[in-house]
């Protein structure tokens, strides 16, 4: 065999049954990045795989590496959380649905990645917790810190170019070219969207919160929408391609406003579907 179980935690971003009783996951771990591995027979009792896998699930694991670009092989799977709180509020699950298909995309296989493990584990937490109304908040702050851990935080307060401050009013951003840029800089190619300074600093404040702290800020409507279609440029280009799953937090009728909800209603009162 020659290689020797490794130890960690994880969560699960993707999963697929294989067979009748086994199970391949894809998991975000720490020192792992994104790391794939076959769960055999996680679907029947077992006392060392205590499966199925469910997405979102947090747990500690033990597995083989395997060679190259194979599978893993996992020898013990035990969940700490599956963040069960998710379940409660549709927007919450949206914005989860849409994090772990990001966090996905933006870890590397086998690449040790304990930020970004952070992050997301965080995020789901803050969603867990906090349900309806802040999902937003939560997803733009996870975002930010995202762009951020892979060099491409967007330049909200300094020309992207020249590191010139930037003006307090509004200001036109370039999503392709990093953010703002000042006039006495080439002007960058590529769509261009006006924020405005509350916006602007809205931004800046859910990306120095980070997910855990983010449900302390409160978007309106006009916020929500606003920061969503500049985030939605950044992470395209950040990525280099579209999320589907994003569509379902972008959608202001699926609960991701705060202001005209109620606080006595924030909590296990999902809105309804339309
Ligand atoms: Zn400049």
């Amino acid at each position: 065999m020659g290689a020797s179980e490794i130890e960690t935690v994880g969560i699960v971003l993707r999963r697929f049954d294989y067979g009748d009783s086994s199970q391949i996951a894809h998991l975000h771990c720490p020192d792992a990045g994104r790391l794939a591995v076959l769960a055999k027979a996680i679907k029947r009792p077992n006392p060392y795989l205590k499966g199925p896998f469910d997405l979102f699930q947090l747990g500690r694991l033990a597995y083989l590496p395997g060679r190259e670009s194979d599978l893993g092989l996992l020898k013990r799977w035990e969940p700490i959380t599956g963040f069960s709180g998710l379940r409660r509020s549709l927007p919450a699950l949206y914005a989860a649905f849409y994090l772990v298909d990001l966090f996905w995309e933006a870890a590397r296989e086998n690449v040790a990645d304990p930020a970004g493990f952070q992050l997301l584990a965080r995020a789901l937490g803050a969603l867990e917790e906090q349900g309806v109304g802040v999902a937003s908040a939560v997803v733009l702050a996870s975002e930010m810190g995202l762009l951020a851990a892979s060099g491409q935080a967007p330049a909200l307060e300094s020309c992207a170019s020249c590191g010139r401050a930037a003006p307090s009013g509004a200001f036109r951003l370039h999503p392709q070219a990093g953010g703002w840029v000042c006039e006495r800089c080439p002007r960058p190619r590529g769509p261009a969207l006006e924020l405005a300074p509350g916006d602007r600093r809205l931004l800046v404040s859910l990306g120095r919160a980070g997910p855990g702290q983010a449900a302390r800020l409160r978007l309106s409507r006009e916020q929500h929408l606003a920061l969503r279609r500049f985030m939605t440029e950044l992470v395209q280009t950040a990525f280099e391609r579209a999320f589907r799953s994003e569509a379902f937090v972008r959608d202001a009728r699926r609960g991701f406003v705060t202001t005209s909800v109620p606080s006595g209603r924030l909590r296990g009162a999902p809105p309804s579907p339309r």
